[in-house]
C-alpha cells in the first residue's frame, strides 16, 4: 500500500496510507455528527489524534468514536483549562517523581519517574501530575504527533509501592483509554529482587510486555 503525506488542519506533517486517511476523515464525520466540539476539544481532535484512537480500536470506527468521546469528557474535567503544573509539587517539591528529562534519538520525550523518590503516594495528585506532565511532553492542546519514552527507576523499591493497588489500575486505566498509543517503550532499571519476583508472578500490568 503506498504511503501519502497529509498536511493535516493542525498543519503537521502525518504519514497515513490510503485507508487510515479515509478512516480518519470517516472518524471525524462519525465525531462531529456526535458532538459539537469545544475549541480545546477541537484543537486536541488533529488528525495525529484520531489516527491513535483508530490504531487502538483495531479499526472499529464507531468504538473509536466511543472512545474518543469518552476522552474528551475526561478532558474536560481534568485537562482542558487546567494549569499543567501539578500543585502540589509546587508547594512541596519532590511530592512526585515522573518529570521530563530530554529526548531520545527518534525525538521522542523522555520522561524518568521513580516509585520511591516520590514522598506522596496518594493517588488523584499523582495521577494528576502524571497527566500535566504527559500534556507538556506532547505540546500545547494534547494532540501533537508521537510518542514517549517512560524510564522507571526502581531503585529503592519496596512491597509497599507494588501494594498501591489503586494508583496502578488508575495508571494502566488513563494510558489505555485517555493516551493509547502513546507509550512508546517502558525501561525499568535497577531492579530489586522483589521486584523481579512480584513482575514474574502476576506478570506484566495491561498492554506491557
Ligand atoms: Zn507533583
Amino acid at each position: 500500500m503506498p504511503s501519502s503525506n497529509v498536511f493535516s488542519s493542525d498543519t503537521l506533517l502525518i504519514d497515513m496510507d490510503e485507508k487510515e486517511e479515509r478512516s480518519v476523515q470517516e472518524l471525524r464525520a462519525l465525531l462531529t455528527k456526535r458532538c459539537d466540539l469545544s475549541k480545546a476539544a477541537a484543537a486536541f481532535c488533529t488528525q495525529h489524534t484520531l489516527l491513535r484512537f483508530y490504531k487502538a480500536q483495531r479499526g472499529d470506527l464507531v468504538k473509536a468514536c466511543e472512545s474518543l468521546t469518552q476522552t474528551l469528557e475526561w478532558r474536560k474535567d481534568n485537562v482542558d483549562g487546567r494549569v499543567l503544573q501539578c500543585p502540589t509539587c509546587k508547594v512541596k517539591p519532590g511530592s512526585h517523581s515522573f518529570q521530563r528529562v530530554g529526548s531520545d534519538l527518534l525525538n521522542r520525550p523522555v520522561i524518568y519517574g521513580s516509585p520511591a523518590r516520590a514522598s506522596d503516594p496518594t493517588v488523584k495528585p499523582t495521577v494528576d501530575h502524571v497527566v500535566y506532565a504527559l500534556e507538556e511532553a506532547f505540546g500545547k492542546g494534547g494532540g501533537g504527533p508521537g510518542q514517549w519514552v517512560w524510564i522507571v527507576d526502581l531503585n529503592g523499591f519496596q512491597l509497599k509501592h507494588a501494594l498501591n493497588i489503586q494508583l496502578g489500575l488508575q495508571f494502566a486505566s488513563i494510558f489505555t483509554k485517555h493516551y493509547p498509543e502513546r507509550l512508546g517503550i517502558m525501561l525499568l532499571i535497577n531492579p530489586p529482587l522483589v521486584f523481579d519476583i512480584l513482575w514474574k508472578v502476576p506478570g506484566p500490568p495491561p498492554g506491557i510486555e
